[in-house]
């Protein structure tokens, strides 16, 4: 079975609603659906603007629903958990009593064969309610207004907070774990074509250049001991979970004797005033008891790199080797 690591890319934020969608939210804390004259039209959602001519209407808002009418809708068999229900349900154009337009909404009606255009739903209104669409936990068909109680916000709804929020999983090629094995182990494993004879990193699984697949066969341990074919300055912003404070470098480190490139290693006791392409270095690597205080995020045991002291590699292509 193949290793997969999940990953959450996570993005909270808050909007403020203005007059008129604050309106319509605050109407939801105390149960009421807003809408907005627009000439002989009532909008909900109410806009804040005609959305013919773009002209500004004026804050006269009139209560519509709560029952109305499903208008179209499209069937959401296996809801992920951002959706509204954890069932599967409908989604639904709803064009409340009293409205000219349609509100989007969850219509949850036990199964797709109880779905259908014209159905007549009302909302289901949750228990406690702060001024945000899902505080109509979902509309349900008939003609009466379910849940509810309590009492509305006790001052106007102007902000809304929102997470926007990604969960993917990614596969984990072998190679790369038992590169990590090796890493482990105080060695980086590469592997080695065996029409070319290029050699690569554990994190290739072919060579690019004859479409070979790399496996377990063809492993080799890699030199331990290199030189700077490159590097880069990190000023660190200080976003949320920054903990670096000081400049600090990363560097590629081509490999001796071998046509692999590192990108982004740590390099030890150098000042970053002092980094420069050509320095000789060699891998340090923790002992098995310090490792276990490693930051998590550290691949194996490798601390970093310690510059040699060597003569400098005077080598004008070096810059040109990437990882
Ligand atoms: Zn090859």
């Amino acid at each position: 079975m193949t290793k997969t690591v999940e990953s959450v890319i996570k993005f909270p934020y808050k909007r403020s609603l203005g007059p008129v969608l604050g309106a319509f939210m605050t109407g939801l804390t105390e149960q009421k659906l807003l809408g907005i004259r627009n000439g002989s039209e009532v909008l909900c959602p109410p806009l804040e603007w005609d959305p013919k001519t773009g002209k500004e209407l004026a804050h006269d808002f009139v209560e519509v629903g709560p029952a109305g009418t499903v208008q179209s809708w499209n069937w959401v068999a296996s809801p992920s958990e951002q959706h509204p229900l954890s069932k599967p349900f409908a989604f639904a154009l709803i064009k409340l009593d009293g409205a000219d337009t349609a509100l989007m909404h969850a219509v949850d009606a036990g199964s797709i064969d109880a779905m259908s255009t014209g159905m007549r739903v009302a909302p289901r209104w949750r228990g406690e309610r702060k001024g945000h669409i899902t505080d109509i936990e979902a509309f349900v068909p008939g003609e009466e207004a379910q849940g509810g109680g309590g009492a509305g916000a006790s001052e106007p709804v102007t902000m809304m907070d929102y997470n926007a929020s990604i969960t993917y999983n990614t596969p984990i090629p072998s190679n790369v774990i038992r590169g990590e094995q090796a890493n482990e182990e105080g060695r980086f494993l590469g592997f080695k074509c065996p029409t070319c004879g290029r050699m690569y990193t554990s994190q290739k699984s072919f060579c690019p250049i004859d479409a070979v697949e790399l496996t377990q066969e063809h492993e080799i341990d890699l030199p331990q001991s290199g030189v700077v074919s490159n590097y880069t300055i990190i000023e660190p912003v200080q976003y949320p979970g920054q903990t670096e404070t000081e400049r600090f470098s990363r560097v590629h480190v081509k490999l001796d004797g071998v046509d692999v490139v590192l990108g982004f290693q740590v390099l030890l006791d150098t000042p970053v005033d002092d980094v420069h392409i050509g320095m000789k270095v060699s891998a340090v690597w923790a002992s098995e008891g310090e490792a276990q205080d490693f930051d998590p995020r550290r691949e194996g045991r490798l601390i970093g790199w310690m510059p040699t002291g060597e003569p400098d590699v005077d080598d004008p292509n070096l810059v040109n080797r990437m990882p």
